[in-house]
């Protein structure tokens, strides 16, 4: 359980910390909160030559709410945006969100920033991102890029992001006449989503409009359950109505598989998490 040595170093800007990222190359590693890196170092998992601490960056702080979009940086805490009181009014989801992630020892040094780069299968944030539709800002030597969060998800641990990119901020749309919910079964001993389901309906003169269903912990990455979204205009909570999305989100999928959840019991688990998301969504109105 002890790490290999390395180099510990803190840049004071985001673009020194660039320059330590590309100089460091395969190398070096940032770290933001620590809570997914150090474990997998103490495991020998991963062995960086060089850490690069960017978890104090000003360019990666605060929480802004506009009237068109929120925007948090990267190295903003789970318990920073569990706690925003003006989040909690534009966009009560995140705060809700964020107080089930872990336990609050995770959550006061895990960063949004870290938990999309790191690219769990079973993290709550990609959910979330998913469903509401977020763009993720990295910087790299090439400038800043724009990534939607859904082309982001790769693969397990694997994202569109490159090697010498830092991600800065991610920018969620605020739209009025929103409804969301997230469910998720939580694994007994970590708190990660076994499964979890993020669901985010849009209402026109109260009439659900369309909406994203995004899915964590299901598969080896997060993923939007496109043909069951495509099937939520006219959606009003009838019984019949949820059966049919439930059974378009789930077909086709396979789901992962492991000592705490095989694949029945992970896709029962799937399919009662959007039952409740959306019972929930329904009970907004
Ligand atoms: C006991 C325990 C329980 C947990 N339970 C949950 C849970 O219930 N739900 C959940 O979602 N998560 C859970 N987590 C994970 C936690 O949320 C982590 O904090 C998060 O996944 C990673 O964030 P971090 O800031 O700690 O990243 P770090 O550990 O610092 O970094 C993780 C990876 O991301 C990279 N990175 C970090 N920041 C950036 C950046 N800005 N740009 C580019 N790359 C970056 C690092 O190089 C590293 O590869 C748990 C962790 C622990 C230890």
């Amino acid at each position: 359980m002890i790490p290999s040595a390395f180099e510990y170093v803190r840049p004071s800007s985001l673009s020194e910390a660039l320059a330590q990222l590309a100089q460091g190359g395969d190398g070096a590693k940032l770290m933001s909160g620590g809570h997914s890196l150090l474990p997998m170092m103490k495991l020998r998992l991963a062995a960086p030559g060089t850490l690069i601490d960017i978890a104090e960056l000003p360019e990666l702080q605060g929480i802004m709410i506009g009237t068109s979009e929120v925007v948090i940086g990267a190295a903003t805490t789970h318990a920073q945006i569990e706690h925003h009181p003006e989040l909690l009014q534009a966009l009560p989801l995140l705060p809700s969100i964020a107080g089930l992630i872990a336990d609050a020892t995770v959550r006061n040094r895990g960063t949004i920033g870290g938990s999309l780069a790191h690219a769990d299968p079973s993290a709550d944030w990609p959910a979330a991102m998913l469903a509401l539709d977020a763009t993720i800002e990295a910087m790299g030597p090439q400038g800043q890029r724009s990534i939607p969060a859904a082309s982001f998800f790769k693969g397990l641990f694997e994202t569109d992001l490159r090697p010498d990119e830092i991600i800065v901020r991610v920018r969620i749309p605020v739209v009025s006449n929103r409804r969301g919910s997230y469910r998720k079964f939580r694994h007994p001993a970590s708190g990660y989503a076994v499964v979890g389901v993020a669901v985010v309906l849009a209402y026109e003169a109260n009439r659900c409009s369309g909406g994203r269903i995004a899915v964590t912990g299901f598969a080896a990455h997060a993923f939007r359950t496109k043909a069951a979204e495509a099937a939520l205009a006219g959606y009003a909570g009838q019984p019949d109505q949820t059966q049919r999305l439930i059974d378009l989100a789930f077909t086709g999928a396979s789901p992962l598989e492991d000592r705490f959840a095989d694949a029945d019991y992970r896709s029962q688990l799937g399919r009662t998490m959007l039952r409740r998301a959306l019972a929930d969504v329904i009970s907004l109105d």
